[in-house]
């Protein structure tokens, strides 16, 4: 049987990033994502599934029974914070019920290894040290809680022999999609000479607005192929943070913007957005001891990267 590495938001951000890093590395991918294929590629397959689907199962497994599946990494998914809280039931429907479905997929073709997406927003609502992987998970969104669930079933799950890495990202960025997350937000704006609102101007950091700790989408890649090569020999999960660790306040990442860009906005202090944790600092102790992985990429590369991919 052929192998190949199943990666489930395949058409996201950080999946299309992905599959096109292990296709480069010589990997075959089957790629399921709720949205058309992205990647045209001739070891590239799509699956176009709704991961929450209640025929997803069935429907899915004539496709890829006939291929070894040698891990899966698990992409698909909701990711925003103010969404999430006016809409929980997207956010348990795509999180949890497309995880236990895909887990349902994963264990018909005896497929344990994988590699699951969290994040930062499982911590808690208000730390302004670095949050090391053993820090009581008291997440401050529905976005978070849906992922420290997520995470608490695949530990559970390791009893049927699920077994591999939750990676908890940080503020993933570096290049352009769509103006979502803060960074694309600012060089959009900038761009196209739009103002920015800044959520929430009193918090308790050193200029009162929120910290988050950034982290180049070529540095996530590099993390899943050293986990990937590490391999899966080991029981249940290995929880591991991958953030810079450092933190940089909303008001920062505007300032360095504009330094880099050359141009001015117009900066409106707006209302706290519900869900948002004061701030998120990485420690990454465990990424470098047990992958041999540190971020490469700066914050002005992120900044400077997300300009040269902005259409
Ligand atoms: N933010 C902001 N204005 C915006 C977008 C984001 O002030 O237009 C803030 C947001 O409140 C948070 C930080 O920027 O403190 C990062 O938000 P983002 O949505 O990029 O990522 P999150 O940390 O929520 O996953």
């Amino acid at each position: 049987m052929e192998k190949v590495i199943l990666i489930t938001g395949s058409s996201g951000f950080i999946g299309t990033r992905l599959t096109l890093y292990f296709i480069d590395l010589g990997y075959k991918i089957i790629g399921i994502d709720v949205k058309d294929k992205k990647i045209n590629m001739d070891n590239y397959i799509h699956i176009q599934k709704d991961l929450t689907d209640a025929l997803f199962v069935s429907s899915t497994l004539d496709l890829i029974k006939h291929y070894r599946v040698i891990a899966t990494f698990h992409l698909a998914a909701k990711i925003k914070v103010g969404s999430s809280m006016s809409n929980p039931d997207k956010y348990y429907n795509n999180n949890i019920i497309g995880l236990y479905n895909l887990l349902n997929l994963l264990r018909i073709i005896k497929s344990y290894n994988i590699i699951f997406s969290s994040t930062a927003a499982v911590y808690g609502k208000d730390s302004l040290t670095p949050y090391k992987e053993t820090d009581a998970g008291e997440p401050a969104s529905v976005y978070g809680m849906t992922k420290l669930m997520g995470e608490e079933m695949l530990k559970s799950y390791s009893i049927y022999g699920f077994k591999g890495y939750i990676f908890r990202f940080f503020n993933v960025s570096g290049e352009y999609i769509a103006p979502i997350h803060l960074i694309d937000i600012v060089i959009h704006n900038l761009k196209q000479g739009e103002s920015i609102t800044i959520f929430g101007s009193d918090y308790p950091t050193r200029d009162g607005t929120c910290i988050r700790d950034y982290i180049h989408i070529h540095d996530i890649c590099v993390a899943f192929n050293k986990a990937f090569i590490k391999g899966f020999d080991h029981n249940n999960f290995l929880i591991i943070n991958l953030g810079s660790s450092s933190g940089f306040t909303v008001k920062e990442i505007i300032t360095r913007s504009i330094q880099i860009l050359g141009k001015d906005v117009t900066i409106i202090n707006g209302d706290k957005r519900p869900g948002d944790a004061v701030a998120t600092i990485s420690d990454i102790s465990i990424a470098k001891d047990l992958l041999g992985w540190s971020p490469e990429k700066s914050l002005d590369d992120i900044i400077k990267d997300t300009i040269k991919t902005y259409k």
